[in-house]
Order: C-alpha cells, then sequence, then structure tokens
C-alpha cells in the first residue's frame, strides 16, 4: 500500500503526540514544501495547492494523510484533501453561495430556513479542508468565528422564536474549537426551553478521532439529548481511531448518524457506498443523508450525475438493510433546501388500488380500503396553530388553502 506515512514521514513521533489532537492540530499540513516530503506530488497537485493559498485553503491532519495509499494516484483521501488545479476551474453556473444561505441570514451565522430548526455556523475553521466544501466562500477565511456578540445574537434570535425546536451546529467543523468554547454554545442552547435537541455537525471522527476525547464526550454529555453528525464518505476513513471515537460517542449517549456527500471518482459506486453504509451501522452511525454535490465554484470536477445517487439507492433499497439506505438528496440552489431524490416505486393509481414495484421488480397491486376516514380521537390535542403549520402542499391536503401562487404572480 505505497509508503507508510506513519513509519515514515512521522516515525520520530511519540504514541501519545500521534494520538493527542493538539499534536494533530499544531501539525496540519499547509504548503507544497511540507507536503512534498510526505508523499510524492504530481505537477496538477502542486498547481492547485499553490493556487488554493488565495482562494480555499489547504490544510490537512497527519492522521488523515495517513490513510493516504500513496501508490494510487486517485485515491480518495487523495482526492477530498489535495486540491487539484481543476478548482480554478469555474463553469457558468457555479455560485458563491449555491444553497442561498447568506439569504436566510437571520442572524450573523444563524441561517432560518425551515420552520422549527435552524443552522448554526460556530467556526469557519476545519482540521481537514475538504476540497469538494459547499461552504468555501466563508469556510478557511478566519472572517466567521464567533464571538460573544454573535453567539448572544444567535442566542437571542432563538430564544424568541419559540417555534426552534432543533438546532444543529455546525461550521466549518465545530469541533476545532476549545472544549470550553463548545460548552459556552451548548449551555446557553441549553437553557431555552423550547429547544428540544441539538445536533453537531462535526467531520472530526472521520479526519481527527482524536479529537472525540472522554474529556470532550463528559462536557458535552451534560447537555443531551445530542445528535452527532459526522461525515465518512468512503470505507478507507473508518481507521481504527475512528471506530474508537465512535464508540465513545455511542457509549455515551450521543445518538451518531452519517452524511456522504456523493464525490466523482471517490465514492460514485454502489458497492463503495454499501460497503461504507454496512461499516458505519456496525459502527452504530445511522447512514442519515447523501447529498449531491452542489453547485459551489470550483468542484465542478467531484460532480457526479443526479442518476448516479438514483442508480446507488436502487441498488441499496431491498437489497441491504433499510438501516443502510440514506436519503438521497439534492439541496436545491438558491435556497430551496433539502429535496429528496429516490427510484420510483410507484407506478399507477386508480380510486381502489395503487401499482407499485419492489427492488426485484416485481410489480403489486395494493388494494385500499373502502373506509376513508382517517380522524383519530386525540389529533385535536396535537394540533399545531396554523401560523405555523401553513407552509406548502401540505395546506392544500388539510384543506387551509386550494391553490399555491408562486410569490411573482399577482394573485
Ligand atoms: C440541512 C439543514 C437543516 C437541517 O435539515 P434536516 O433535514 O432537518 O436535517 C437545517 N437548516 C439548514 C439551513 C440546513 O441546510
Ligand atoms: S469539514 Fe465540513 S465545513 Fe470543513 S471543509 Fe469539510 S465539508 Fe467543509
Amino acid at each position: 500500500m505505497g509508503i507508510n506515512i506513519r513509519d515514515g514521514y512521522y516515525k520520530n513521533v511519540s504514541d501519545s503526540d500521534w494520538n493527542d489532537y493538539k499534536w494533530q492540530f499544531k501539525n496540519r499540513v499547509t504548503t507544497v514544501e511540507e507536503l512534498e516530503q510526505i508523499i510524492p506530488l504530481t505537477e496538477d497537485e502542486k498547481n492547485g495547492i499553490k493556487a488554493s493559498f488565495s482562494n480555499f485553503k489547504m490544510a490537512t491532519t497527519p492522521h488523515y494523510l495517513s490513510l493516504i495509499d500513496t501508490d494510487n494516484p486517485e485515491d480518495p483521501i487523495r482526492l477530498q484533501s489535495i486540491p487539484s488545479e481543476y478548482e480554478l476551474y469555474k463553469s457558468p453556473i457555479d455560485l458563491d453561495d449555491p444553497l442561498g444561505e447568506d439569504h436566510d441570514m437571520a442572524a450573523p451565522n444563524l441561517v432560518h430556513r425551515y420552520p422549527d430548526r435552524v443552522l448554526f455556523l460556530i467556526t469557519d475553521q476545519c482540521s481537514m479542508y475538504c476540497r469538494f466544501c459547499t461552504r468555501k466562500r466563508l469556510v478557511s477565511d478566519g472572517k466567521h468565528l464567533v464571538d460573544k456578540t454573535i453567539l448572544s445574537q444567535a442566542i437571542e434570535y432563538i430564544s424568541n422564536h419559540p417555534e426552534i425546536r432543533d438546532v444543529v451546529v455546525s461550521g466549518g467543523d465545530p469541533l476545532f474549537m476549545s472544549d470550553n468554547k463548545i460548552e459556552e454554545v451548548l449551555k446557553a442552547l441549553r437553557e431555552i426551553p423550547h429547544i428540544e435537541i441539538i445536533r453537531l455537525g462535526s467531520r472530526m471522527p472521520v479526519v481527527c478521532p482524536q479529537r472525540i476525547t472522554k474529556e470532550f464526550v463528559e462536557m458535552a454529555k451534560k447537555y443531551h439529548p445530542i445528535y452527532f453528525n459526522t461525515h465518512f464518505n468512503h470505507p478507507y476513513e473508518i481507521s481504527d481511531e475512528s471506530k474508537k471515537a465512535l464508540a465513545l460517542l455511542a457509549d455515551n449517549g450521543f445518538v451518531l448518524g452519517n452524511q456522504s456527500v456523493l464525490l466523482r471518482k471517490v465514492n460514485s459506486d454502489v458497492n463503495i457506498i454499501k460497503n461504507l453504509m454496512h461499516q458505519l451501522l456496525k459502527n452504530r452511525v445511522r447512514p442519515y443523508y447523501i447529498y449531491q454535490c452542489d453547485l459551489t465554484s470550483g468542484i465542478e470536477h467531484f460532480r457526479a450525475p443526479v442518476s448516479k445517487g438514483i442508480e446507488i439507492i436502487e441498488g441499496l433499497r431491498g437489497h441491504t438493510s433499510g438501516l443502510a439506505v440514506p436519503t438521497f438528496v439534492i439541496d436545491a440552489p438558491n435556497g430551496g433546501g433539502k429535496v429528496p431524490i429516490q427510484p420510483n416505486y410507484f407506478m399507477s393509481q386508480s380510486p381502489d388500488k395503487v401499482i407499485i414495484r419492489n427492488y426485484e421488480g416485481m410489480i403489486s397491486t395494493y388494494i385500499e380500503s373502502d373506509t376513508r376516514d382517517c380522524s383519530c380521537s386525540t389529533a385535536e390535542q396535537f394540533k399545531i396553530p396554523a401560523k405555523k403549520s401553513n407552509i406548502g402542499l401540505s395546506t392544500l391536503l388539510n384543506g387551509e388553502r386550494m391553490t399555491l401562487y408562486p410569490h411573482y404572480s399577482d394573485k
């Protein structure tokens, strides 16, 4: 498997240093000169790294580098962490803020797009900068760190919006901050009575699993329920250190989920994804989303067609545990939000039956009941005030509206 980086360039590093995230952070590789001493680089990579200084910085942890198979020029870890000249290519449709997040900013670093949950970006730093990052426009520039003012503005906004019950704490990588800083955020959120769940989105279990320390876990578990969503893209990323980190989180009551990004030449293959999903489940991580690549500038070379994602779901659903099947989503450009995409299993319908097909191609009839009354005796008790529910097609179904008009129409 090529050069053994841990026993090569890093052979004089003690195990206690190697396993210390502070050592990993401090020794992140950020220059061509250093990286060249660790693994031979191609001209494309050297040019890509040089260009990335003024664009989207390179940084990678020694741990993540040590997972590279140096014999393979298209190694999935390599492609995700080492810049290529392709990043300079701008396609005509590329967007700086493909998800319209800036438009949905309710307060600095706080994105409020959905009715009952918000996204809170608490740092723009990461231990490894994924070359396909969708938030390139703000990640790595050091201008989006959360200070006391930004934190108090976000907390004030959330406190004033009782409909918010779920806060996704992300970044950058929130775990690039110190435990004390993270605790400030968790504590402030937990003090808001209407916050039911907190989610942490972090790539540390992949790129710097040493960051998941006993101290971190002991601190964070005080603020349960916390859902911990991580981001594995390829089976090679599940190292022994990662397994330990995931076990520590699971043992301490964090509910683990994973989101992957569909990346051309990295994981654009059904068997790679299936293996990854199985390995995640063995480590108590439930696959959550698989994302179609966004239209961020400079990541065109990572974009696989949407049909590849559909093909992958076709190859999972029914063929393997339902727990191993994530939802494939396109985060719709300009703030459309996540839209689920899947193969068509629904084939036709008449008033008394629906026609469906399964993963084997068996086509079945499901006969509807003659009784259609679905009113529940307890429904009244769970009713949400109209103000909060009056969005979207569900308002056509519940009779609040007859028609939805596009906002630019005269109606
Ligand atoms: C993804 C996302 C969420 C969380 O969405 P879920 O589908 O509930 O996981 C919330 N806010 C924003 C802006 C997001 O992009
Ligand atoms: S960890 Fe997340 S925010 Fe950081 S570079 Fe990777 S994808 Fe972007």
